[in-house]
């Protein structure tokens, strides 16, 4: 008899579980657009050419050891990741506290353990939204609520829903919000609709923490995906942003991320990273090196910042092709519904509509691989496979 024989076991993932299940299946016809990570159009995971060039240059570089990193990552590595969030006299100001973390999910937790310890009761999340983020919160002995986000008529904002929701939240509580290209819907406020976000979340004296994970995936530009940040600091808020480099570096396995706290003032940001320290130094003592050194090599030399931007064009622009190309073949067929929400929504992923029902089709019989929401990476399609994917949507939802 084991001591483990109470233990239950739990299910799978529900989006890494079916990765395992797409390896498994035998079809020639299979494809996965379950997993959110970029793919080329011949299907395959990409090495941004920028990235392989500045790793090059970090494993060659014979003045670096394998000693331990500080705890919040290293200093130096610091400011160009807050330039891709911040004006410069902001971070002049010394009001951000910055610290490395285990990608956008370690942020999370880290902001989720300071949220605990400053004594926050409850976290606010869109309904729906990533389905870990609940977890996350729950995990930190937070409580976690949702307020409204998706519209289903029209497959778009519930803007009137979330602003209500809002109204719904007490002082010194937390608003979660998607920085840009929200997962799953792919629906984001619009520029006018964030100033009244940014001026509800102030009037009810809320705490904004900010997820980006997908800067630069939305539009192909940093700057209009940083949008929402900047808003933020300009309205002297203060704020977290949980800041991801797996997707729009590629850089999934290395776990690169920072937490961003933009504080009131200087005094308030050291206070904030001195905790911020404890916490990551009690979770797992300090950060990996070799993401951090690929980002900064590329943030730092001013020809491969210049790749790395054009490939962040060119990935959002084959993900924009493809949404162009499956609604286009969708609608060819005549498939019951309207279909214009597939190119209206922005970043990795689409929000289909199908239901649980239908979802079960795509996958069961079709052997297209999707989460059970109706969500599919965009970035999984692909002029071999499009044509596919539009017949068995075509097919489910008749
Ligand atoms: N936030 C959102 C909204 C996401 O979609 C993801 C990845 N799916 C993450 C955070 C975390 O990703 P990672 O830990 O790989 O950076």
């Amino acid at each position: 008899m084991s001591i483990f024989a109470s233990v239950p076991k739990a299910p799978a993932d529900p989006i890494l579980g079916l990765v395992g299940r797409f390896k498994a299946d035998t079809s020639e016809k299979k494809v996965n657009l379950s997993v959110g990570a970029y793919r080329t159009a011949e299907g395959k995971p990409w090495i941004l050419p920028s990235v392989a060039e500045a790793e090059k240059l970090v494993v060659l570089d014979t003045t670096q050891d394998k000693e331990y990193q500080p705890i919040d990552g290293k200093p130096e590595n610091k400011l160009p990741v807050q330039q891709l969030l911040f004006d410069q006299s902001v971070i002049d100001s010394g009001c951000i506290a910055t610290a490395q973390a285990l990608s956008g999910t370690g942020s999370l937790q880290v902001i989720a353990q300071f949220l605990k310890f400053m004594g926050v009761k409850k976290v606010w999340g869109p309904n729906p939204t990533w389905g870990n983020h609940p977890k996350i919160f729950a995990r930190a002995l937070l409580e976690y609520e949702t307020y409204p986000y998706w519209h289903q008529e029209s497959r778009g904002l519930d803007f009137a829903g979330m602003m209500a929701g809002i109204q719904k939240m007490q002082e010194g509580e937390c608003i979660l919000l998607h920085a840009v290209a929200h997962n799953p819907t792919g629906v984001d406020p619009t520029v006018a609709q964030w100033d009244e976000i940014v001026a509800a979340c102030r009037e009810r004296k809320l705490i904004p923490l900010l997820d980006n994970a997908y800067q630069g995936y939305a539009s192909g530009d940093l700057a209009k995906d940083g949008y929402a940040q900047r808003l933020f600091t300009s309205s002297g808020l203060e704020f977290f942003i949980a800041q991801s480099f797996a997707k729009n570096f590629g850089l999934y396995g290395e776990r690169i991320g920072y937490v961003h706290a933009k504080c009131a003032t200087k005094e308030a940001a050291e206070v904030v990273l001195s905790q911020l320290k404890i916490i990551i130094r009690q979770a797992y003592s300090s950060p990996p090196k070799h993401g951090a050194a690929i980002v900064n090599k590329v943030l730092t030399t001013p020809e491969l910042k210049d790749m790395w931007l054009k490939e962040l064009t060119l990935m959002s622009n084959r993900i924009s092709d493809m949404r162009v190309a499956l609604r286009q073949a969708i609608e060819a067929k005549g498939t019951p519904g309207t279909w214009n929400h597939v190119t209206d929504q922005i970043g990795m992923f689409t929000f289909t509509g199908l239901s649980k029902e239908q979802v079960v089709r795509m996958v069961e019989e079709f052997h297209i691989y999707m989460t059970a929401d109706g969500r599919i990476s965009m970035a999984g399609l692909n002029p071999s496979n499009v044509q596919y994917v539009a017949e068995c949507i075509d097919k489910a939802a008749r």
